[in-house]
């Protein structure tokens, strides 16, 4: 069985969030400090934006199945969800 890791290096247990827009609210911690994770390698601006919590540094790895929000707070990730046709 293939393990999966979070952006933070931590495996996966089971755990994960889907959202279909941006979360009002962290869903782990109810924290209303969602913010978005942008990839890629930031200029002085993003790293600005970072600071002041606006938003998150995803790096430059991405993987295809990338988180798009994440906790301030706690650190969860939100994955968007996809809308399929029916
Ligand atoms: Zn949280």
């Amino acid at each position: 069985m293939e393990i999966r890791y979070d952006r933070t290096g931590q495996p996966y247990k089971g755990e994960r969030f889907f959202s279909r827009g941006k979360p009002a609210q962290c869903p782990k911690c109810e924290s209303p400090r969602m913010v978005l994770i942008l990839y890629g390698l930031p200029g002085p601006r993003e790293v600005a934006f970072a600071k002041e919590g606006l938003i998150a540094l995803g790096g430059c790895m991405m993987t295809g199945d990338d988180a798009k929000w994440e906790c301030w707070d706690c650190h969860t990730c939100v994955w968007p969800v996809e809308w399929k046709p029916q």
